[in-house]
């Protein structure tokens, strides 16, 4: 049963959290620890303690999580049951996760330091809400049946391709999970999943839902561990039939030489962004704006692969804009994940704070004027970082063009909407872009031109497991969430019959 909790409260949470036991074990047809005995420390970036020490996962572990996986595929108990059985299965673990909302959300918040508002109020119950939606998708989608002539029969159907690894980021530990196991699993396969090594314990609690769910041994294994240890072996794995991977853009690319190196498995690659949200001077609200500028990259830290870290502003509006957007990314509170009121927590770890603070100091080198930036004062980790809003940067500049994952943007004042449209477009990564206008005809021309796989028009970062999810060029391909994602996840067969 769901605690009952103040989730107003920021005591009432952390109580909970010292009543929690942490799940550490890997997942491999129950909770065992890894082959080798080794375990790694996961921290809490806003403590800087230790929270629990993880079963680590190696080559000999994700061997035995595949061959069951695959043991599970060709036994049928998953793959070949009645889709309304499966349906059955998913829903319930969506009710389960439900009931664990506090729980989940906790573990995702003490891991990542994200939000407690944002783990107990969007990834928890998103989570559930998308595996419901494939439970009650999955037995709504039909084959065909071929315009052959009449002495013959060919259905095309839709097969399961056997034995998935997902491999997920930290940035969204329990829903980035969920976005590939949900449509894996009702397309029928065997998913072994790779929590990043950040943020492993949402996904070792999923192992055990999903079993208590009733989701046959072995259909789902969890095995937490180091990227070029367990994702590298994933990805070389000769048993393994197709690689789901969230993550940077580097590393998106060693998967694709793991598989053309191994068995040519099928690659699918949600990679890294650096989208652009365009602002028109025919906007009247500039306050609306401001905010939708400030959520679409302060939101989670900036550690959002959508986040929008450019903004691509035309000159009639620049000056008021770009106040009113400093003026609220210095008010913003920055704080304890636990706490309810508290408007952005840390990073993730002091690796990637390290990592972004370089990224300011080079931002600061390169603007005509830094706002904000650096370490928050007497916070209690250096995970802590203040957001930084950067003006008259070249968008052909370092800190204009490369993903920084944190809360940094660069502003870009343009004349024309051809140039608004052209700074937009100026980067590889195509992951998404937001929009705001007042004019119902520019809205349709310009998104129609942002090179995009979401463009969100006059809103944030619009998602619904209703809508594909995913970009083009270096952010990737393949789609994540709506129906689509089954492609992913199935083959199309040919049945020919002939009968004449
Ligand atoms: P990352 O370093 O690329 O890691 C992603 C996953 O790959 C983790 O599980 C990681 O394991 C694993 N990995 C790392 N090195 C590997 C290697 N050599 N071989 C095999 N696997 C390896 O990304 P991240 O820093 O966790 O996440 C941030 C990135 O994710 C950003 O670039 C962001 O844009 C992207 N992202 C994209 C989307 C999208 O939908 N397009 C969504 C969210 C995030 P360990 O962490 O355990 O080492
Ligand atoms: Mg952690």
């Amino acid at each position: 049963m769901t605690v009952a909790i103040d989730r107003a409260d920021r005591a009432a949470w952390a109580a909970l959290a010292e009543e929690l036991t942490l799940p550490t074990a890997a997942w491999i047809g129950g909770p065992v620890a890894s082959r080798a005995g080794v375990t790694r420390t996961t921290v809490d970036p806003a403590t800087g303690l230790a929270l629990a020490e993880v079963a680590e996962c190696a080559a000999e572990d994700v061997d035995a999580a595949v061959a069951l996986a695959r043991a599970a595929y060709e036994s049928g108990s998953w793959s070949r049951t009645h889709p309304r059985e499966r349906a059955g299965v998913l829903n319930r673990l969506a009710e389960l996760i439900t009931e664990h909302c506090h729980e989940l959300a906790l573990l995702d918040s003490l891991d990542g330091g994200k939000r407690i508002a944002d783990t107990v109020g969007i990834d928890v119950p998103g989570s559930a809400a998308i595996l419901h939606w494939y439970a009650e998708g999955l037995d709504k989608v039909y084959g065909e049946v071929a315009p052959t002539g009449p002495a013959d029969l060919a259905t095309v159907t839709r097969e399961p391709l056997g034995v998935v690894a997902a491999v997920v980021p930290w940035n969204y530990p329990l829903e980035m999970a969920i976005w590939k196991v949900a449509p894996a699993l009702a397309a029928g396969n065997s998913v072994v999943l790779k929590p990043a090594e950040e943020t492993p314990l949402s996904a070792l609690l999923l192992g055990r839902l999903a079993a208590e769910a009733g989701l046959p041994d072995g259909v789902l294994t969890v095995v937490p561990g180091a990227g070029p240890v367990v994702g590298q072996a994933l990805g070389r794995h000769p048993d393994v039939d197709a690689v789901t991977f969230t993550g940077s853009t580097p590393v998106g690319r060693l998967f694709q030489t793991y598989a053309g190196e191994s068995n040519g498995k099928q690659v699918w690659l949600e990679c890294g962004g650096k989208s652009a949200v365009v602002v028109l001077d025919d906007v009247a609200d500039l306050d609306a704006v401001a905010a939708g500028v400030c959520a679409g990259i302060l939101t989670n830290s900036g550690q959002v692969c959508s986040a929008t870290s450019r903004l691509v502003v035309q000159a009639g509006v620049a000056e008021e804009l770009t106040a009113r957007v400093v003026d609220r990314a210095s008010r913003i509170v920055v704080g304890d994940p636990l706490d309810p009121v508290t408007e952005m927590g840390p990073v993730v770890s002091s690796r990637q704070a390290a990592r972004v603070r370089a990224y300011m100091e080079l931002g600061a080198d390169q603007a005509t004027a830094a706002y904000g930036g650096g370490l928050v004062e007497g916070a209690r980790t250096d995970c802590f970082l203040r957001p930084q809003v950067l003006t008259g940067v070249d968008p052909a500049a370092a800190i204009a063009t490369e993903e920084v994952f944190g809360p940094v943007l660069t502003v870009h004042t343009v004349d024309s909407v051809e140039d608004a449209i052209a700074v937009a477009n100026a980067t590889p990564f195509a992951l998404a872009a937001g929009l705001w206008t007042d004019g119902l005809r520019r809205a349709h021309t310009v998104a129609a031109r942002l090179r995009a796989g979401t463009v969100s028009v006059n809103c944030v970062d619009a998602l619904d497991v209703a809508t594909p999810f995913g970009g083009f060029g270096h952010s990737g391909y393949g789609r994540d969430l709506s129906l689509h994602a089954l492609d992913k996840f199935t083959g199309l067969k040919t049945t020919w019959i002939h009968h004449g």
